[in-house]
């Protein structure tokens, strides 16, 4: 009888936890592979023809160390560095802003990203955490930002790095959005 019992309370009592939720924004240049990153992320393919003024927010049930979490990445299109970007803002819980390693120009184009989404996640109560992202590392050969470069500037602004190339391997793709996941959670 006590064993029936304790079964049917386990039962009853067990929580159904709602999945909890995580948005992510994706910021850099034109041409970093943004979108590329994105798309990889969603379905593990590279896609290399992508529209590049195209803006959208997608979702993907993930679970990220056995716990359920609906992410949804806005892929943004900026053409000219951060511009109207209330729209982003308020909504993110974590920012990927994303150069390519073969593009300083592109590097460059992070810092304003980085002081504009560092200085308003810096206000916030949990705090959003940001990560830099170099982008393209299957394109060594014609690299123009270093490693060392990379690291220094997100030391500058407190924030995650890693390299990454959106055409090589899903995992390690994948590893960036599941590590703003734990950010978030961590926050
Ligand atoms: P976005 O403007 O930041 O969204 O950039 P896209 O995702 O549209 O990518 C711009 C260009 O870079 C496209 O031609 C992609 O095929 C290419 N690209 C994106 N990621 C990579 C990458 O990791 N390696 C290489 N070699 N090309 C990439
Ligand atoms: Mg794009």
């Amino acid at each position: 009888l006590m064993f029936g019992k304790a079964r049917t309370c386990n039962i009853v009592t067990v929580p159904e936890h709602e999945p909890s939720e995580c948005n992510i924004v994706i910021l850099g240049a034109m041409g970093s592979g943004k979108s590329a990153l994105t798309v990889k992320f969603l379905t593990k393919r590279f896609i290399s023809e992508y529209d590049p003024n195209l803006e959208d927010t997608y979702s993907s049930e993930e679970v990220v160390d056995q716990q359920p979490v609906l992410v949804k990445v806005m892929d943004t299109a900026d053409q000219n560095g951060p511009v109207n970007c209330e729209r982003y803002l308020g909504w993110a819980n974590a920012f990927i802003i994303v150069y390519s390693i073969d593009n300083r120009n592109s590097f460059e184009a992070c810092q304003q990203y980085l002081e504009t989404v560092t200085l308003y996640s810096k206000g916030l109560q949990p705090e959003a955490p940001v990560t830099l992202l170099g982008n393209k590392v299957d394109m060594e050969r014609y690299r123009q930002v270093s490693k060392a470069d990379g690291a220094a500037m997100a030391l500058r602004f407190g924030c995650l790095f890693f390299e990454v190339s959106a055409c090589l391997d899903f995992l390690s793709v994948q590893h960036i959005f599941h590590e703003a996941v734990r950010e978030v959670r961590r926050e």
